[in-house]
């Protein structure tokens, strides 16, 4: 997984993931709020930007690491078919 460029939203200035477009060397601003309580997504949200445009890039998310260890899950399965 390559990491994840940030950059500030340019309607609130916020650090906004970018996420992969087709576009390339392009990213569309993950989708946000605002405010934690806002109803309503940020106008900035999904905006193509330049990857060039981004100020920090972070490694991974610890919880988009990919579906948990089925180490566990594999026997009980099998035990299931027969
Ligand atoms: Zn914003």
């Amino acid at each position: 997984m390559p990491a994840c460029p940030r950059t500030a939203c340019p309607i609130c200035d916020r650090p906004t993931a970018l996420t992969p477009t087709s576009r390339t060397g392009y990213g569309a601003l993950a989708g946000h709020k605002r405010e934690k309580k806002s109803l309503t997504l940020c106008p900035g949200s999904m905006v193509q930007l330049a990857y060039a445009t981004a100020t920090a890039w972070q490694e991974q998310l610890p919880e988009d690491s990919g579906p948990p260890a089925a180490n566990g899950d594999v026997p009980s399965e099998e035990l299931l078919i027969f």
